[in-house]
């Protein structure tokens, strides 16, 4: 087997905060220990397919121009065409984009979705943009990316800094180029132009499921049940208004400023969420206010962190008291935080499964966009369900008779799909 040290992401080593492509090597790594699989195959996903990097001018509002870098990172698309965000933030650069695009191989596999993983991006702040400006980078970062992308070679979806509109904008700018209506090139759209129903809350109803799975696996009763929920945005606040109507406790939810807590249970569906109106959380009646760094160490059966990357790590592993943490976010607990955790019995079920909902649902969008026919949102919530209780099975088989945690068996189900889909077709030439 081939191994690479793990790397430190910053030069002293002191660190324990983990870049995504850290992360993504490492998890290659542990997953392969737990398999059979040739190294040849270990050696190939350790690097992406391609990296494009592009130039975007961009025409100000004030006639001036301005030349922003974009990227598109294709890690692997053996099993099918690559599937990823595309974000506009001031640090994108091409290691993260790799990372992440890694990231989403594993997760577009640990759902057996037919898909591989891609991410991309432009380096901008994206608050430094009027509307109109946003629109032109978005049509000339499509025209930019004409040749890599497409339905069935690689499908962008929103990201940090990106939404509905832009890829709305995005598809528009595609198709005119193709010069015919091509919906599938990207996912995340707004419904009337082939998005799909149940897309935005996806990865908060997946967070739900697997929270539910994970209670009834440990013998819990969700009506008995306390849940902690960090960040109140699309994924915290869908996940905790459907835990909450499925009879659990929300005793506490957060926000960038803050948290609320009622050990008796929040009335969820009355605070807004970060969507309907930003940052009200610690305007809501409540007996206690928290801060974030408390909230997390909260004494509640499920903490669900669903605000940032890198909120457990080895400073507060140990004062974690719940006894599930469902990953909402990408990314929340470190590596060392991970080992701190599992030591301790504290189950970590991780976020390529967890919030997997998010493309498992475009997964669906792309299936309407190229059969041109649209589903209901019961259908798709019903086939998200199945889909997150299937993979629910494959990685809790792997939990049992491999005796993994959570994170390593869901690891271990994705690499093994990848690695036979792989060895089935070969290496060409
Ligand atoms: P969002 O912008 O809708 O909401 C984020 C929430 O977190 C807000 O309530 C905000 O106030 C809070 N927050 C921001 N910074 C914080 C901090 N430092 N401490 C505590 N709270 C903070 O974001 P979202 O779409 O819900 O995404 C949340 C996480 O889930 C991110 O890690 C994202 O990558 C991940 N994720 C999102 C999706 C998706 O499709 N929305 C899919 C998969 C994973």
């Amino acid at each position: 087997m081939t191994t690479t040290p793990p790397q430190q992401n910053d030069e002293s080593g002191e660190s324990d905060l983990d870049s995504a492509l850290v992360t993504a090597r490492r998890q290659l790594e542990r997953a392969a220990a737990h398999i059979d699989v040739d190294d040849g195959v270990i050696e190939r996903l350790k690097h992406p397919t391609r990296v494009e990097q592009v130039s975007v001018p961009l025409e100000r509002d004030d006639g001036s121009v301005d030349v922003f870098t974009g990227y598109r990172a294709q890690h692997d698309d053996v099993r099918g065409p690559y599937k990823g965000g595309l974000r506009y933030h001031p640090e994108v650069n091409a290691d993260e984009c790799v990372g992440l695009s890694m990231w989403m191989t594993w997760k577009c596999a640990v759902m057996d979705l037919p898909f591989g993983g891609g991410k991309g991006g432009i380096s901008i702040d994206p608050k430094s943009l009027s509307d109109d400006e946003k629109e032109r980078l978005t049509r000339r970062f499509a025209e930019e990316l004409r040749y890599v992308i497409g339905p069935t070679r690689d499908v962008p979806a929103p990201d940090m800094g990106t939404d509905a509109q832009t890829m709305a904008w995005f598809m528009d700018a595609y198709s005119m180029q193709q010069g015919e209506t091509i919906p599938g090139v990207v996912t995340g759209k707004p419904p009337v132009i082939g998005g799909s129903y149940g897309r935005e809350e996806a990865p908060g109803r997946s967070t739900a499921i697997a929270a539910r799975e994970a209670v009834d696996y440990y013998d819990m009763d969700l009506e008995n049940t306390t849940i902690a929920v960090q960040g109140f945005g699309s994924v915290g606040a869908n996940a905790a208004r459907l835990l909450e109507s499925w009879g659990a406790d929300v005793v506490a939810v957060s926000d960038v400023n803050g948290a609320i807590y009622d050990p008796d249970g929040l009335d969820i569906e009355s605070i807004p969420t970060h969507e309907e109106e930003p940052e009200a959380v610690l305007k809501q009646d409540a007996p206690e206010t928290l801060s974030n760094e408390e909230i997390l160490e909260l004494d509640v059966d499920v903490l669900i962190p669903a605000a940032i990357g890198n909120v457990i790590t080895a400073d507060n592993a140990d004062d974690i008291a719940a006894d599930i943490v469902v990953e909402g976010a990408n990314g929340p607990t470190t590596f060392a935080a991970d080992t701190i955790l599992e030591e301790r019995g504290v189950h970590v079920i991780p976020d390529i499964l967890a919030n997997a909902g998010g493309v498992t649902v475009s997964y669906f969008e792309w299936l309407q966009d190229i059969n041109r026919r649209k589903w209901s949102l019961e259908e798709v919530n019903q086939e998200l369900e199945s889909k997150m209780l299937d993979a629910w099975e494959e990685v809790r088989t792997e939990v049992e008779e491999k005796e993994l945690s959570w994170r390593d068996a869901a690891y271990v189900v994705a690499l093994s799909r990848i690695a036979e889909a792989k060895a089935t077709r070969g290496l060409w030439p």
